[in-house]
């Protein structure tokens, strides 16, 4: 750290006495004082990777829940089974919550390439898990919501099923 301004390049704060004390971030924003570097604008290879990247990121995010319900469909008919000692549908709900942890890392994998800068491989490893807990936390978010659509899209399929709306 030899190249740190005597001012902070983001709140203007004198540094001097926080580099004297050993510090490497501003004590008054808490922010690296060195001026940030700007990224090199992307080229045409570049734009195509994100564009690809984000068509993953969206594929994994919308793919995962429905591929984990497909799953917890096949309940039912596996509820007489039994594979060593655990019962079919205890082996239907991992592979479901299996699915979907491999699914939202996925997405948070495709999420963090998004975002295009040099990383440390353990930085990737880190915000990977930090975008898969902000999709988990999306996805619970919407559960009720996609709950109630599906209730509502089943309930009007069976009653055209019947042939009549029993409203
Ligand atoms: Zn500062």
């Amino acid at each position: 750290m030899s190249s740190l301004p005597h001012h902070c390049s983001h709140c203007g704060a004198d540094t001097r006495q926080d580099r004297a004390a050993g510090l490497t971030y501003c004590s008054v924003c808490g922010r690296d004082p060195r001026p940030e570097v700007p990224l090199a604008p992307l080229d045409a290879d570049d734009r195509l990777d994100l564009r690809r990247w984000r068509l993953a990121f969206w594929g994994w995010f919308f793919v995962t829940p429905v591929a984990a319900l497909l799953c917890v469909g096949l309940a039912p008919g596996f509820r007489s089974y039994q594979v060593v000692g655990i019962s079919g549908m205890a082996i239907v709900a991992l592979s479901a919550l299996g699915i979907l942890a491999v699914g939202m890392l996925g997405a948070g994998y495709c999420r963090v390439k998004l975002d295009p800068r040099p990383r440390e491989w353990h930085e990737t490893v880190t915000e990977t898990l930090g975008r898969t807990a902000a999709i988990f936390v999306v996805y619970l978010f919407l559960t009720p919501f996609l709950a109630a659509v599906m209730y509502g899209l089943a309930g009007l399929v069976h009653a055209l099923v019947k042939g009549t709306f029993a409203l």
